[in-house]
């Protein structure tokens, strides 16, 4: 790929500061200059308002994507959510997942994510019997990503029981692999792309024992590779961790060995003191779903607590409920206003920080920075939108993390290349058809929209 120049009029900077006139020099998939109050060169394509490092959403079910709004009418928890979320994850196949995923990978890009992990279960068929090859669900997730344009961290995940002592059941038998040595070969079938990360993850203390654990854990450290776990999402796992162990499932985690700089923690919702500590002196990352966990009751999580011991954040969006890096990242500061009373738990700047730099850090990319060096993917957010219109230019990062939207990324770059060119992206026509046809046709029923436990 030949040296392209991109010309923002102003830049968000990886020392916190925005700079105007700024040119990009992007050579292959990389930055590998960033000139401020420079002239652009002819060839250069111009990126208008604020230019931001692309989004990294760190936590993704895709399929998901297929009950939004579907489940807001229904009473209960999070557990009676799960059996509708069920329903839908009876229907994939890797056809469906495909085009599903597509959809949902190319809203993502249009939103301004150019990375995604992808926390994968649905592994096998509806009876449990593996595809052939045994990884085609993750190969049509692979397509799915490339077509869209995002990078994708798979998230290869072990999930071999239903809870502490309780066999994986109905739909849940799909997501197994029989035992951690059946699914170490699985995911050992996957490699690393220009594009693509093969990544691991533990689905949560639940659904592995430590022997199962282990095997997850040395399989990701023999490669380098991420390793997330859903962790804490809900006081009832606690309170089964601690009657099937004696430790909660942070403490379980970190004597298992799992804690440490390439794994990340899910959730976090529901920490002691003493679980923050652990995290932190691990360096352990955390991945927030604040518009997933309000969604879902879960509750808020103890993120000022985390960012002050040092603990790296990034964000996901998880279950979709809605796709926007912006909404996701003060979500962060303005659900634990409402828990403590106290504004300014956390710098605007660092908002945006964990929704770039801080979640490619955690899907393994060298990203989320405008810096020599870092992979070339950047966005452009219209400062000059219906949102954003009047905010002070001269310090626009307060304006665009607290009052920003998904609509107003005007364009998106990813590994130098552009997937979205004034709010359309490049590669996908008529997402949002795509997304209305592939979701119908994971509908248990095409007749009735809604969805039953
Ligand atoms: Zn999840």
């Amino acid at each position: 790929m030949p040296v392209t120049h991109w010309s923002a009029a102003s830049a968000w900077l990886p020392e916190g500061r925005v700079a105007r006139d700024v040119v990009l020099r992007v050579d292959g998939d990389r930055i590998v200059a960033v000139d401020e109050g420079a002239s652009a060169p002819p060839d250069a394509r111009r990126l208008p308002g604020l230019v931001l490092p692309g989004f990294a959403n760190a936590h993704s079910h895709a399929f998901h994507r297929a009950i939004r709004g579907r489940t807001e009418r229904a009473r209960g928890d999070f557990w009676t959510w799960r059996e509708q979320m069920y329903a839908v994850a009876g229907r994939l196949d890797p056809e469906r997942y495909f085009a599903l995923a597509r959809a949902v990978y190319a809203e993502m890009a249009l939103a301004g994510f150019t990375a995604v992990g992808e926390f994968h279960y649905v592994h096998h068929r509806p009876d449990a019997r593996p595809y052939a090859p045994a990884g085609a669900m993750g190969d049509a997730l692979v397509a799915a990503a490339a077509d869209a344009g995002v990078r994708l961290t798979l998230l290869d995940t072990c999930y071999l029981r239903g809870g502490f002592d309780v066999p994986l059941q109905g739909v849940q038998r799909r997501f197994g692999d029989g035992g951690a040595d059946a699914w170490a070969r699985r995911a050992s079938t996957r490699t690393d792309g220009a594009t693509v990360r093969a990544g691991v993850a533990i689905h949560s203390v639940r659904a592995l024992d430590e022997r199962a654990m282990a095997t997850v854990r040395d399989w990701a450290a023999e490669r380098g590779a991420p390793l997330h776990v859903h962790v804490s999402e809900q006081p009832a796992e606690n309170d089964a961790c601690r009657a099937a162990t004696g430790r909660t499932p942070v403490e379980l985690l970190d004597a298992t060995g799992v804690l440490g700089p390439r794994t990340t923690a899910v959730h976090a919702t529901h920490l002691t003191a003493s679980d923050v500590e652990r995290l932190a002196g691990s360096g352990t990352a955390v991945c927030l779903c604040p518009t997933t966990e309000r969604s879902l009751a879960d509750g808020v999580g103890p993120a000022a607590q985390l960012a002050a011991k040092g603990v790296t954040l990034a964000v996901g969006t998880d279950s979709h409920a809605v796709i926007d890096p912006f909404e996701e990242a003060r979500a962060i500061e303005l659900d634990e206003r409402l828990l403590s009373g106290r504004r300014g738990l956390h710098d605007p700047a660092a908002l945006l920080a964990a929704a770039t730099h801080g979640g490619a850090a955690s899907l393994g990319w060298d990203a989320g920075r405008l810096a020599a060096g870092a992979l070339a993917d950047f966005v452009a957010v219209d400062t000059a939108s219906l949102r954003l219109a009047g905010i002070d230019h001269d310090d626009p990062v307060p304006a665009v993390v607290f009052a920003a939207t998904a609509a107003d990324v005007l364009a998106v770059v990813c590994g130098g290349h552009l997937v979205v060119d004034d709010r359309v992206h490049t590669g996908v026509d008529d997402v949002a058809g795509q997304l209305d046809r592939s979701i119908r046709a994971l509908l248990p029923d095409p007749s009735d929209d809604r969805l039953h436990p």
